[in-house]
């Protein structure tokens, strides 16, 4: 670990105004996935006048900058671009001005703070001891963004060594910052089933194959994944969110469909999952006469950080808020697909607190109310830039 260099410090603050009037600018104009025109258009306008190398429309929607510094090896900072389909209700004067978009999750956050990154290393290009990319993601709400730009290349040419990034996160108050070693988000997946059984008279039911009770039965099964079938130090959530099936109270119906979520941290337990539930709605149809269809999507796979660059974050946040404000449990069932550029090169992916009741910014995200203290910026650009520097500066040869 180099020296705590103050200069990093007075760099961030001169660009401290910057990155807030461009975040209230993106946070004015929120684009969905794969729309992200304007956003990505200032992004790369301001990358070339900073001297980056700058490719566009990667993945679509995608920027890509590169500052070549004197070292072999290459780090990537992510940050995501897309607004979601929500109605702001606030009177701020950086309010959304697209009538059902809103910046809910904090990604104008991620990329103005990002073009703050770009202007503190482009300041500091002299002593760079490497290469930085910057990856300027569409789409990660969904359908996802990352899996595209990979397939795109953006991790090779020059090839990426090492991968951070961050999430504005309003669990956290401003100051407090989340990075934790192994899983941090979840794998989301998603099944949908269908019981297929023989309705008719509720008064008659041995004439029947109940769908409902089938359904009931693979239902309550499903819950004994968690309590009976995996370890129970692992962590999995199976949630039911919808099910639909007949009509009229005293007509038995033909078919029950009903669609869950399982949350998985596991890599391996989540490949087991589709089988699993498999074995239960088809031992519970089976039972009642009936069958079942099974549709088992996999989403995004959890987001796991390597322990190794972890600690690095860990070391480098320490630094910048202290130790005392450096969480290193925090995790979520939520999912990012943060997670497939972490799948390809070790990395971090880290949360930076950014609640503040006092000033009024308390809502979850993704609510309409969502909005997060500024404050939160300078301490997210300040991170990523020491963390870069503190990776291109320790010793270790270029993973190629
Ligand atoms: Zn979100
Ligand atoms: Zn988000």
């Amino acid at each position: 670990m180099p020296p705590r260099d103050p200069e990093i410090s007075s760099d961030v603050s001169a660009v401290r105004k910057t990155v807030v009037d461009i975040r209230r600018d993106l946070h004015a104009h929120p684009e969905m996935a794969f729309r992200e025109v304007r956003t990505a258009a200032l992004a790369a306008r301001r990358l070339r006048a900073l001297g980056w190398e700058v490719t566009e429309e990667v993945a679509r929607t995608g920027v890509v900058a590169v500052l070549r510094g004197n070292g072999p090896r290459t780090v990537a900072l992510r940050a995501d671009m897309d607004a979601l389909p929500i109605q702001e209700i606030d009177r701020k004067s950086y309010r959304s001005g697209t009538a059902g978009v809103m910046h809910a999750c904090g990604h104008d956050g991620h990329v103005a703070g990002m073009l703050g990154v770009a202007e503190v290393l482009a300041r500091r290009k002299k002593s760079l001891r490497g290469t930085v990319k910057l990856l300027f993601q569409p789409a990660e709400e969904s359908p996802g963004g990352a899996l595209p730009m990979i397939q795109a290349g953006v991790l090779k040419n020059p090839d990426v060594d090492a991968i951070f990034g961050l999430h504005m996160w309003n669990d956290f108050p401003v100051g407090r910052l989340g990075v934790r070693p192994g899983p941090l988000l979840a794998a989301a997946d998603q099944f949908d089933i269908t019981i297929i059984g023989r309705g008719g008279h509720g008064a008659a039911p041995h004439q029947t194959r109940d769908p409902i009770m089938a359904a009931v039965h693979a239902i309550q099964g499903l819950q004994s994944l968690s309590s009976r079938m995996v370890d129970p130090l692992q962590p999995i959530v199976v949630s039911v969110g919808r099910i639909r099936g007949g009509e009229a109270f005293n007509v038995i119906p033909d078919r029950v469909e009903f669609s869950g979520t399982i949350r998985t941290f596991d890599p391996k337990l989540r490949k087991k999952l589709p089988q699993m539930v498999r074995t239960i709605v088809g031992g519970s149809a089976r039972a009642f006469g009936a069958e079942f269809e099974m549709k088992y999507t996999m989403y995004y796979p959890a987001t796991i950080n390597d322990p190794g660059m972890a600690a690095l974050v860990q070391q480098v946040a320490a630094g910048v808020v202290g130790a005392a404000n450096v969480d290193d449990r925090v995790q979520t069932l939520g999912g990012e697909d943060m997670s497939y550029f972490l799948n390809e090169v070790p990395g971090c992916f880290f949360f930076l607190g950014c609640r503040n009741e006092k000033k009024g910014f308390a809502s979850p995200h993704h609510s309409n109310t969502f909005d997060f203290d500024e404050a939160a910026l300078p301490i997210g650009v300040e991170t990523l830039v020491r963390t870069v520097e503190a990776f291109l500066a320790a010793p270790g040869p270029a993973r190629r």
